[in-house]
């Protein structure tokens, strides 16, 4: 019963930090910036960059390693 508890418990951890990783993301489009048909996007929180092609912001952050 303890091992099936500390499994939900760990998956809830899981969740929680991979939510965190990308929840203080605040990603803005900037048109000038534009390659092709793709949308060039930079996050406000950590400064990534990213391009995406549907419209939408980037769902994961791009932080650079070498901004951390
Ligand atoms: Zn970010």
């Amino acid at each position: 019963m303890l091992i099936i508890i500390g499994l939900i418990l760990a998956f809830v951890l899981v969740l929680i930090f991979s939510n965190r990783r990308t929840r203080n993301c605040r990603w803005r489009e900037d048109r000038a910036q534009d390659v092709g048909g793709a949308r060039y996007y930079r996050c406000m929180a950590c400064g990534g960059e990213a391009f995406t092609t549907n419209g939408k912001p980037p769902l994961d952050c791009q932080r650079k390693p070498s901004e951390m």
